[in-house]
């Protein structure tokens, strides 16, 4: 199997070493990898670095172009990248609620066309006859962006196409689990870019490190977990760089007394379980009023059992495999203490006998806050339902995490769900929805869940420093 090259300075690049990609549905070799080693790192960070100056002289339009051009070879290429997202990442080619491997590729589309057409305008600060001062953005150099298994291409793209729309060049490191989608990019992006705009390494963890620790890198945009983000943090100190770290959520749901129970169960479902439940922004722990805990309780139970779960390319498939090995005993392990803690299975529980990481959607009641369930994100498709009785115990609950990525409020009455929803501790807030990101909406987290926002304009200026010019009058 011929290993899928890294991309340097707009070339495709081999390496001595190679790694394999796993099929998650088997548990086969899907892929073979280069793997870079530092010296590759270096080699990138400086094609990026050579590429820098060119590409942030470019006008602005010019390089509003050259992100329209990215979203229309995703276009142009959405059947193969959607069939290495399903290799990959076990994800279904449509998926429960629609939530598969197309929506990854549609997202990605989506996504680049909108940063392409955003735009940082200079801002007048002042403008008297005595001194005009401007406000500029200005591009920060370099950006490596490193990013995790369960949306490979999305994220990346979240991380790229703003960082390159705000006029930096950088060096992409996508997760050693599911590199193969994102390395495709990169090769296709290669074919329109300028040499050494868009580069990418794969690699284990330790290229990840070098990324982050490398003196000519300016910014770091991570997506992937706390633990990591925090030693990223760490090896960034030395040079100052600025980051952007979206980590890991354990998004709570409130559930008030005066819902329709049939007409949202299938929404919340949709919230918990797509793509398994691996997904920063899922919900994860739901607290339910006692007076609808019951019936919510027995849809949601009715529901998992007619999960059609299995072959991810099928495409009546909901859901796939959970994406690798470790996830999957990750689940296991907080499923086995569940149970000892006294938690009542309505569904699912163990991995199914058959190749691949198989696990059902398991809904688990009776347990709350102290549990090890509610209080660590599962990333899975394992899910506590959490009794309240009141409105103040709800918040009280769902803000006793170090998490503070989303939360939502479930209701009738709007406004009533609104007010409550204000109080919840996080950086996005739903009603009666969970979820739904939106490219001109600003998404980051609060808390241990990280810092800085992806998206919309806010999420450009991330990407810039700001540079201010005050001219007096001659
Ligand atoms: P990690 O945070 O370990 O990995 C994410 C990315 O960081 C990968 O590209 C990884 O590379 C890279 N990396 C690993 N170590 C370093 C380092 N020291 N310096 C720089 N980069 C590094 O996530 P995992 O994939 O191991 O998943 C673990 C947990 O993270 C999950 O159980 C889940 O809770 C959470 N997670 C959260 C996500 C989110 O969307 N917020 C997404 C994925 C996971 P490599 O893969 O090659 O090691």
């Amino acid at each position: 199997m011929k290993p899928v090259p890294l991309v340097i300075g707009g070339q495709a690049v081999g390496a001595d070493d190679a790694f394999d990609v796993l099929n998650p549905s088997t548990a086969t070799v899907y892929a073979r990898c280069a793997r870079a080693d530092t010296d590759h790192v270096d080699r990138a960070v400086a094609a990026a670095r050579d590429a820098s100056a060119d590409w942030r002289a470019l006008p602005d339009e010019r390089r509003a172009e050259f992100c329209m051009q990215l979203a229309e070879l995703l276009e142009a290429n959405a059947e193969a990248l959607t069939e290495c997202i399903v290799a990959e990442t076990g994800k279904p080619i449509a998926g429960y609620s629609g939530v598969g491997a197309r929506k990854e590729i549609q997202g990605a589309i989506g996504w680049a066309r909108a940063t392409a057409k955003l735009a940082l305008a200079d801002e007048i600060l002042q403008d008297e006859h005595t001194a005009r001062v401007v406000l500029r953005r200005k591009a920060l150099g370099v950006v490596g962006s490193i990013t995790p298994w369960n949306w490979p291409l999305m994220i990346g793209i979240w991380h790229v196409l703003p960082a390159l729309r705000a006029g930096n060049t950088v060096v992409m490191k996508p997760s050693e689990l599911a590199p193969v989608a994102s390395s495709r990019f990169a090769e296709l992006a290669a074919r329109v870019l300028p040499p050494g705009v868009l580069n990418l390494v794969n690699g284990f963890g330790d290229v990840g490190a070098a990324l982050a620790l490398h003196k000519d890198v300016n910014k770091i945009v991570f997506t992937g977990s706390t633990a990591t983000g925090r030693r990223i943090m760490r090896a960034g100190a030395d040079n100052l760089k600025r980051l952007t770290l979206e980590l890991g959520g354990n998004d709570a749901g409130i559930v008030l007394p005066d819902v329709d129970v049939r007409a949202i169960a299938s929404k919340l479902f949709a919230a918990c379980f797509h793509n398994n439940g691996q997904t920063c922004a899922a919900l994860k722990r739901l607290y339910v009023h006692e007076s609808v805990i019951d019936a919510l309780e027995s849809e949601l139970a009715a529901i998992a059992d007619g999960i059609r779960l299995g072959d991810p390319m099928h495409p009546e498939t909901d859901l796939g495999p959970v994406q690798n090995a470790a996830q999957l005993a990750i689940i296991e392990d907080l499923a086995a203490d569940a149970q000892t803690a006294g938690g009542r299975f309505l569904s699912g529980g163990r991995r199914l006998d058959r190749p691949g990481y198989f696990f059902p959607p398991t809904i688990v009641t009776g347990l709350s806050n102290g549990a090890r369930l509610v209080d660590e994100e599962p990333f899975g498709p394992i899910v506590p339902l959490v009794r309240f009785g009141t409105e103040d115990e709800a918040i009280a609950l769902a803000n006793d995490s170090d998490s503070g990525l989303g939360g939502s409020v479930w209701s009738k009455d709007v406004e009533r769900a609104r007010a409550l929803g204000e109080r919840l501790e996080c950086g996005s807030v739903w009603i009666n929805g969970h979820g739904g990101l939106q490219p001109h909406v600003p998404f980051g987290g609060i808390k241990q869940s990280g810092f800085g926002v992806t998206f919309g304009v806010e999420g450009l200026r991330e990407f810039t420093s700001v540079q201010t010019l005050r001219i007096n009058a001659g």
